[in-house]
């Protein structure tokens, strides 16, 4: 299969980047590390008369820490993020996604913006985006806006992002003590296949009181997008985090939260029980490494 023809553009800024979508519209994509692009180009998903590439602006793929917060360019790729402190230490499930996807040779090119933008339900970052409270940074020329992660996706495939606009990162504020999160996914085999199922969950817990006081889970693979677990975070709150408490969140998940459908990777029923197993598994998990009884 060869990739079609088309015009070639390198900005080496941001503003460079943003004036070409300015101007060339729809008739440009944006390609970060390309293993979702050029896939789509070569299979003829796809058409387009120009690519914007992102790869040599520099300030997209830095991580910078504010004062509660820690800024991901959308350029950051997931062997990068793995390797940085910050998300070893205070974002777990994320590294848990970055490291998950696909071989070592996607995993040095595939970027987070790549992933988010790209808004397959089963992508192995977008689980801890949703728990982490990401907020999503766009930019055109002449405007920025930032979108909470749970307003980005809005369909399979789809994205609110506007023709004109570039996700330039994502915002994540930094976890308080008494917190941790854990991410698990369930494909056919280890690596480089498409999720069945995929959680995430978070959970602080009060230390003057021992019970849940925030508490987010999200699932993969069992909507039109991934999705935030509202009616089992609900159950969680004000509760002792102990395993009935964790049983109890995974049922209302499996029932009350999930939207699956059947296909030739899974059927419904199979996904909502997993749902209901990961779901309780991330939330135990999360709670022993928030105490320190596990890294
Ligand atoms: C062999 C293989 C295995 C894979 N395994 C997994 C896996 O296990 N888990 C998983 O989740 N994914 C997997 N993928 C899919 C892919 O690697 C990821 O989705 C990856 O994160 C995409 O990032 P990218 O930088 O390569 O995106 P690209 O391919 O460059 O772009 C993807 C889409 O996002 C748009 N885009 C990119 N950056 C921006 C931006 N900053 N602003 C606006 N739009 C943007 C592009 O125009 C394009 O439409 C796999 C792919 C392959 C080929």
């Amino acid at each position: 299969m060869l990739l079609p023809t088309f015009e070639f553009h390198e900005p080496l800024d941001l503003e460079g980047a943003l004036e070409l979508k300015r101007d060339l519209g729809e008739n440009a994509r944006l390609l970060a590390g390309g293993t979702d692009l050029l896939v789509h180009l070569k299979k003829k998903l796809i058409t387009t008369q120009n690519l914007i590439s992102l790869t040599k602006i520099k300030e997209m793929s830095l991580v910078t820490q504010e004062k509660n917060a820690i800024v991901i360019g959308a350029c950051a790729t997931m062997a990068q993020l793995s390797s940085t402190p910050i998300i070893q230490k205070k974002f777990k499930a994320l590294k848990a996604g970055c490291d998950n996807l696909g071989s070592h040779l996607i995993r040095n090119r595939a970027t987070i913006g790549g992933n988010a933008c790209n808004a397959s339900p089963a992508g192995d970052t977008l689980c801890a985006l949703l728990i982490y409270d990401a907020i999503a940074l766009l930019a055109t020329s002449e405007t920025k806006r930032e979108i909470p992660i749970t307003d980005f996706f809005t369909g399979p495939g789809k994205s609110c992002i506007r023709p004109d606009e570039i996700l330039t990162g994502f915002r994540l504020p930094i976890p308080g003590d008494n917190s941790d999160a854990h991410y698990i996914q369930l494909g056919k085999r280890k690596s480089s296949e498409i999720n069945v199922v995929n959680v995430a969950s978070f959970l602080e817990y009060d230390p003057a009181t021992g019970k849940v006081a925030i508490c987010r889970i999200a699932l993969g693979s069992v909507a039109a997008t991934p999705i935030r677990a509202h009616k089992a975070e609900a159950a969680m709150l004000g509760q002792a985090p102990e395993e009935a408490c964790f049983f109890a969140a995974g049922e209302k998940a499996r029932r009350e939260d999930c939207r699956p459908i059947d296909d030739f990777r899974g059927t419904a029923t199979y996904r909502q029980a997993m749902v209901g197993v990961l779901t309780k598994r991330t939330l135990a998990a999360a709670y022993d490494r928030a105490r320190g009884a596990c890294l």
